[in-house]
């Protein structure tokens, strides 16, 4: 059953749908221009969709690849199978049809027998077990026939000739392992109307203009050094005030909410992971041990076996509850060098943690009380588009991927799907995605230029509790065990601030701008008024420099308008003389003749009420 207000899930819509079909054409159109090709895997994603081929290797044993004029004569291509609007006919095979139509198709043969062991899906994605009720299917249509369950557009002719496009091409893995073969993958997306694909392009190019990596060296806010190590970003002082920043943010908010702040070491004895459940269910993503006088140790990829140690550490009561947990803390996961991206997915994140130990009849409240926080957040930051995606456990994976309590299971996701629907939120549900402990939410937001980020998430635990034997008595005296929400609103400080990037362009809100007025003397004439300032503003709690540099004006102010500094402060002799400002606006707008007081106060009241406006 779909919850009322639950949005309706991409891979049943009708873009998806068009999108997965235009993968078929491409395929065919590949084929028909390569007949050597190996067909990988093809599916719809989330701005479009993408085919992978194996084109085999040159004379010199290097693997070909796609040039752009390939890409074109496969659009030309793609036109004239959309414009034969060849139906797509489903059909149900067995696994031996399915190996003679594949059998010059190796890596197809390969899902073949990855879908019959149950081991992965027609894309090529892990599963949990043996399959229950497999059916072998395909999708035809003109000359093509794909291994495939769908969904599909009844007829190649809906795909808009004028809303798709081919946009490049990439190196991967078959699988995503790198010890397999490197297919070259094509990527293209469609929509419904060729304004679509316009604004679609739009948002693209803005969306590479606004990358984080890019902005992130040109703004000093973070590096990444070989040395070092890929996925451990080094932050520069600019990228320290935003961590600052949005801690305190976070301190604030969670003072309010009656949290209480902890801190704990990056490592621990592996016996707490044992007690976790991290090990064995999460070992691929942490980094190997270290070993010293016989014991094993391991650097944290969560920090809540130790919160959990917290609470263990004196006898509670009801009356103690909710005891509410909470700490920036370090963690670090060892993510497949593949999937490292910028500050996007790391390997070292600080997380605006926080575990919430409550009494079951307290679990609604409290889960209400942090999706407000999240609510709270994303209207500070205007993200207006998010959704809530709501995993929850499968039969399959029961003491596997699962604790093994299905009743425990039902009934946490029952609690977290109440909430969800109070509060209104935007959610789907997906089955097979929950944490080992609990149904997860995972919130996805959207920054104003369509880049979807994987911001935060929380899970409801029923699991860790007990494995750590952590009790309360109860107002009847009897020990109980408690539930454990945990919850980061603001993910990790390295996606956040990845995410803001973009979301801002670089242009953060006074708060969060790491230099929030930068003072530019007309001639060195003005140098010592420029002091002044200065230091009338720093008293005042306003982060600003003076730039005393030999560069004539236009230069500085150049210079300042690259690092988008807010607040650009143009002092001469008439401001010396008069004890003010001009005053230019990082937007272009300009005040002239602001006293000095004035224009702090303005300044302090945005810094204090976090605006977003200058
Ligand atoms: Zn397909
Ligand atoms: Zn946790």
């Amino acid at each position: 059953m779909q919850p009322i207000d639950s949005v309706e899930p991409y891979e049943q819509s009708e873009l998806y749908k068009l999108r997965h079909t235009a993968a078929h054409v491409m395929a065919q159109a590949v084929l028909e221009l390569f007949p050597e090709a190996k067909l990988g895997i093809g599916p719809p994603v989330d701005d479009g969709f993408y085919y992978d081929f194996d084109l085999g290797e040159d004379e010199n044993g290097r693997r070909r690849t796609f040039t752009p004029a390939d890409l074109e004569r496969i659009e030309r291509r793609m036109r004239q199978i959309i414009a034969g609007k060849y139906p797509l006919r489903y059909r149900v095979v067995t696994a031996d049809e399915a190996r003679e139509l594949f059998k010059d198709q190796p890596y197809k043969l390969e899902i073949i027998d990855g879908l019959l062991r149950g081991e992965f899906n027609e894309y090529g994605d892990a599963e949990d077990g043996p399959p229950t009720d497999l059916v072998i299917s395909t999708y035809r249509h003109d000359t093509f026939e794909d291994l495939c369950k769908g969904p599909h557009v009844a007829h190649t002719g809906l795909i808009p000739v004028d809303a798709f496009q081919l946009m490049g091409t990439a190196a991967a893995y078959w699988r995503g392992d790198q010890s397999r073969p490197m297919l070259q993958r094509i990527y293209g997306t469609a929509f419904f109307s060729k304004k679509e694909l316009k604004r679609h392009l739009q948002l693209v190019e803005e969306a590479k203009k606004r990358d984080h990596r890019k902005l992130g060296r040109e703004l000093e806010i973070y590096i990444m050094d070989e040395e070092v190590g890929p996925g451990l970003p080094l932050w520069l002082p600019n990228g320290t005030i935003l961590r600052e920043e949005l801690e305190k943010l976070a301190y604030e908010m969670e003072d309010a909410a009656g949290y209480q702040r902890v801190a704990t070491p990056h490592i621990a004895k592996e016996e707490l992971y044992r007690r976790s459940g991290h090990l064995p269910y999460f070992a691929d993503s942490m980094f190997p041990p270290m070993e010293r006088d016989e014991t094993r140790y391991y650097l944290k990829p969560m920090n809540c076996p130790f919160h959990h140690k917290i609470f263990a550490a004196k006898p509670r009561s009801y009356r103690d509850l909710p005891l509410r947990l909470a700490e920036y803390g370090m963690v670090y996961r060892y993510e497949q060098s593949g999937e490292l991206f910028g500050l996007m997915r790391v390997r070292a994140a600080e997380q605006n943690d926080a575990h919430i130990y409550c009494a079951e009849e307290q679990v609604e409240e409290e889960f209400m009380a942090v999706i407000d926080l999240y609510r709270r957040y994303f209207d500070l930051f205007g993200i207006d588009r998010y959704v809530m995606r709501f995993s929850k456990h499968d039969r399959k994976g029961l003491g596997v991927k699962y604790a093994d309590d299905e009743a425990a299971w039902l009934k946490a996701e029952e609690i977290v799907r109440r909430v969800m629907h109070q509060a209104g939120v935007p959610f789907e549900e997906v089955a097979g995605e929950a944490a080992f402990y609990g149904p997860k939410i995972d919130v996805q937001a959207w920054s104003v230029v369509g880049r979807e980020f994987s911001l935060a998430t929380n899970q409801v635990d029923f699991v860790q509790p007990a494995r750590f034997e952590l009790t309360f008595t109860n107002r009847d005296g009897r020990p109980e065990t408690p539930y454990c929400i945990h919850r980061a609103p603001l993910g990790a400080h390295e996606r956040y601030i990845g995410f803001l990037i973009e979301h801002y362009d670089g242009n953060f809100p006074v708060w969060l701008s790491p230099e929030q007025a930068r003072v530019i003397p007309i001639t060195d004439e003005h140098h010592d008024y420029a002091r002044r300032v200065v230091a009338q503003l720093t008293e005042a709690g306003i982060r600003v420099h003076a730039d005393l540099g030999s560069e004539r004006m236009g230069a500085k102010i150049r210079a300042a308008q690259l690092m988008k500094v807010p607040y650009m402060l143009i002092v001469g002799g008439q401001e010396a003389a008069a004890g003010t400002l001009s005053v230019r606006l990082r937007d272009g707008e300009q005040r002239n003749d602001v006293p000095l007081g004035e224009f702090a106060a303005h300044v302090q009241r945005r810094i204090r009420t976090r605006s977003p406006e200058l």
